[in-house]
């Protein structure tokens, strides 16, 4: 039984008891003020370091892994035959279930309308409350800024190959160092063969040291998990949270379908294998994935798991999931059309079916530019308000509760690119079989 296996129910158990104290002292914060400064000690002095130990050994070896393993990836798959195939596979994937969660989203926020209704006196108490936070969101206003044809290809451009790619790729910027990563792989892949196996051989060698790294990380995991859940969970208005309850309730409640039922049927009709064994052993990277908010900081743990766990060729592991961190965000697309959708509801914008069919084309777009990290669809987000005619500062809505809906639509993001290795993953074994 590996480390990560046999310490996954503790890791659950951290989760668990992290979110119960966190709501039990914000709880006690709130009724009884003079424990107010001890619950934000134990927070800030014992909780936040732990969990930052714990997360920033995860970031630490992000960049090293993602070049390695995808660059040895693309260099050992060498022919563009083998990498159109799994590219198709994944990027047909990654589409398909993005789309198919941002329409669900779409028509449930639609059908249950949360924003209706929604008393004006809250919604300038919000607005008001959140309005310095919404404008601190500052790439989104210079993204609008950029109304002129070359400003705009300069911004894809700077997403995908900017001019300082070093500075880039030292920022966590991980378009950049995909693109990078897949033409170094290319570069090496042309060399002679003795060379491709050696500078194959280093590349390995540097993908499985980060990997004993995160080992060792995880060891702390159930530890660290508590703290970050309840640092996080301790801050939580709880009233904050009850009077946005229609629409965090339904945010959370599609998360949880799409957790509990559409990767286990994908899983199931996909992948021929059983939901339950499969979903259990992705316990440390759910966790990973809600403590952390981050799909970046969950790919070292998603690697490692999806190889020792769940049985996943390395090649597909090193292809799939970097870039499926990177581009494929269902739980972010899910929420960034539930996010529209309310906010036009509470200042009573009824967007046409063309303006939802924008919304859905700009949520899944959205969403590949989206930054793995703590609260990185909201610059993108008021981009998306923008284009169909809902106030960008309506975003002051929702920030008071994002932080829970980034730690599900997290949960969702990372385990849609561990289904679509599964996915490819068996497309490859059938074809090695054959
Ligand atoms: N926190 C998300 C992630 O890392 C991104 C977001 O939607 O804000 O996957």
């Amino acid at each position: 039984m590996t480390a990560a296996r046999s310490n996954h129910w503790w890791i659950l158990a951290g989760l668990l008891l992290g979110a119960l104290l966190g709501v039990t002292c914000h709880h006690l914060g709130e009724t009884r003020p003079e424990l107010r400064a001890g619950v934000s000690w134990v927070s800030d002095w014992i909780a936040y370091p732990v969990g930052q130990v714990f997360l920033r050994l995860l970031f630490l070896v992000v960049v090293p892994l993602v070049f390695a393993a995808l660059a040895g990836s693309v260099a050992r798959l060498g022919q563009p035959g083998t990498l159109g195939r799994m590219g198709l596979r994944m990027g047909l994937f990654f589409l398909g279930t993005m789309t198919f969660s941002v329409a669900m989203g779409l028509v449930t926020m639609r059908v249950m309308a949360p924003g209706a209704g929604f008393s004006p006196e809250l919604r300038e108490e919000l607005m008001q409350a959140f309005a310095a936070d919404a404008a601190s969101l500052g790439n989104a206003s210079a993204a609008q800024a950029a109304t002129t044809p070359m400003a705009r290809a300069n911004l894809v451009l700077d997403m995908f190959l900017p001019r300082n790619m070093l500075g880039a790729i030292t920022g966590m910027q991980m378009l950049p160092l995909i693109v990078f990563a897949v033409l170094f792989g290319l570069g090496v892949g042309v060399q002679s063969d003795e060379r491709r196996q050696r500078i194959c051989g280093a590349l390995d060698s540097v993908t499985d040291a980060m990997i004993a790294i995160v080992g060792w990380a995880m060891r702390l995991a159930p530890a660290a998990v508590l703290c970050l859940i309840f640092a996080a969970t301790s801050r939580f208005g709880l009233p904050l949270l009850a009077r946005l309850s229609a629409y965090v309730g339904v945010v959370l409640g599609l998360y949880l379908v799409q957790l509990l039922v559409l990767y286990p049927a994908l899983v199931a009709m996909f992948v021929r294998r059983g939901p339950v064994g499969f979903m259990r052993a992705c316990v440390p990277i759910i966790a990973t994935a809600f403590s952390t908010s981050s799909s970046n900081a969950t790919l070292p743990t998603s690697m490692r798991v999806c190889e020792r766990d769940l049985g996943i060729r390395p090649s597909v592991c090193s292809f799939v999931l970097p870039m499926g961190a990177t581009v494929n965000m269902n739980g972010t697309a899910l929420f960034e059309g539930c996010a529209v959708l309310f906010v036009a509801q509470v200042f009573g914008i009824d967007l046409s079916l063309s303006q939802q069919l924008l919304v859905l084309v700009l949520c899944v777009l959205s969403a590949v530019g989206v930054a793995g990290v703590p609260g990185g669809s909201l610059p993108l987000l008021m981009i998306v308000m923008a284009q169909v005619g809902v106030p960008p500062a309506g975003i002051a809505l929702i920030l008071g509760v994002d932080r829970l809906l980034d730690m599900g639509r997290t949960v969702i993001n990372v385990m849609g690119d561990v289904v679509t290795a599964a996915y490819v993953e068996r497309g490859e074994a059938a074809r090695a079989r054959a």
